[in-house]
């Protein structure tokens, strides 16, 4: 039942505390060697499920395998696994490399080996010339690569990362995202990663799985999650839609399915333009109009009811003005049904 390309699998995982589901009846795989991350917002279970693979949490119900192998029961110190954790918890009194050697001192390696290693993982996340100082001494970004030289030299076989990059600035969490990406296509490791910033978990993973109150809604690659969201909630949590429901969705593309639409999927068509044979035209009118630099939110008021947000680029359209008259285009097949749309019978327009 299980395939060795596994790095991780869930099967069936809740954990309870007293009433609250923190995660509730979870199953799924990473494999080895992805840059998985789970997404979600606060208190939807992820950093449990991150708990649970590290083994500071028992599941309450359910199976956790790592490589194959049932560690329902496992201590922490007893499995394959590291954990970087957002407040990096280094030593202070300890130089830079003998904070990355720790977990090589615990594990008697030799102090000559002790400091190559660590050095040498310095050097793959570009600190290699400050072996010698102590953490205090360090900006926020390079204690958090201090923080990861300190996981990886273990060489563990899966490195748990719980939001390692929320105590940095915006300009500096978006240059260690691509480091961190390039870093783990190096040395070959799986990556579980913990974010609440989609657009952080769309830049970095393989694959993400969407959480919402303790269990997982979609497990897909990135595109995926943002092209084909098989759910009401993903497509409000990641990114912006437009969430149609039933009665509107009948009367614009005949079917009675509500549906998800991303706003830049939507044209505003020029005066006598053709719609395509793949494509559904609607009249609206426009509502509101805000300017967002590259791009123009537009929200139309639809002649069949209801209203909707469109993205436009602003190097090929001329502006629109609210009470405007326009007719909006776009394909069928980027119109995507939604599976649970009966919980949130309040979706009607999200952006
Ligand atoms: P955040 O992004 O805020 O960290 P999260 O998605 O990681 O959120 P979890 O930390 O996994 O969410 O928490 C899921 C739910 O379980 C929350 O309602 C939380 O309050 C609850 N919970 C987590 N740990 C415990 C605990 N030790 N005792 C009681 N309740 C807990």
């Amino acid at each position: 039942m299980t395939d060795s390309s596994s790095a991780v699998r869930f099967d069936h995982v809740s954990r309870h505390f007293g009433a609250v589901r923190a995660v509730n009846d979870v199953s799924f795989e990473i494999r080895d060697g992805e840059f998985f991350s789970m997404l979600g917002p606060s208190g939807s279970g992820k950093t449990t499920c991150l708990r649970l693979i590290a083994g500071f949490e028992q599941p309450t119900a359910g199976h956790l395998l790592l490589h194959g192998r049932d560690v329902s029961a496992t201590p922490p110190y007893d499995r394959d696994v590291n954990t970087v954790f957002q407040d990096y918890a280094l030593f202070p009194h300890m130089s830079v490399w003998e904070n990355v050697a720790y977990g090589l001192m615990i594990r008697r390696v030799p102090k000559a080996e002790r400091r190559r290693q660590a050095e040498a993982m310095l050097g793959m996340v570009k600190l290699g010339d400050f072996a010698g100082r102590r953490p205090a001494q360090l900006s926020g970004g390079q204690r958090q690569r201090v923080a990861l030289a300190r996981a990886l030299v273990n060489r563990p076989s899966v490195l748990l990362l719980d939001e390692p990059l929320g105590a940095l600035d915006l300009k500096l969490r978006e240059a260690m995202q691509e480091e961190l990406k390039a870093l783990q296509r190096q040395v070959g490791i799986t990556f579980v990663y913990v974010t609440h910033d989609q657009g952080e978990a769309l830049a970095m993973s393989d694959r993400v799985a969407v959480f919402n109150l303790g269990r997982v809604e979609q497990i897909d690659t990135p595109s995926a999650i943002y092209d084909r969201p098989a759910t009401a909630f993903v497509a409000g949590f990641v990114g912006a839609s437009n969430m149609v429901d039933a009665a509107t969705a009948g009367k614009l593309m005949g079917q009675d399915r509500a549906f998800a639409l991303r706003p830049e999927r939507i044209r505003i068509l020029v005066d006598g333009q053709a719609v395509p044979a793949d494509s559904v035209e609607v009249a609206g009118t426009v509502d509101g109009v805000s300017f967002l630099g590259a791009t123009t939110r537009y929200r139309v008021a639809l002649a069949p009811g209801g209203a909707i947000d469109v993205i436009e680029s602003n190097l090929d359209t001329a502006p629109k003005s609210p009470g405007e008259a326009v007719r909006l285009s776009w394909r069928r097949d980027h119109a995507h049904p939604l599976a649970d749309v009966a919980a949130h019978p309040q979706a009607d327009v999200a952006a």
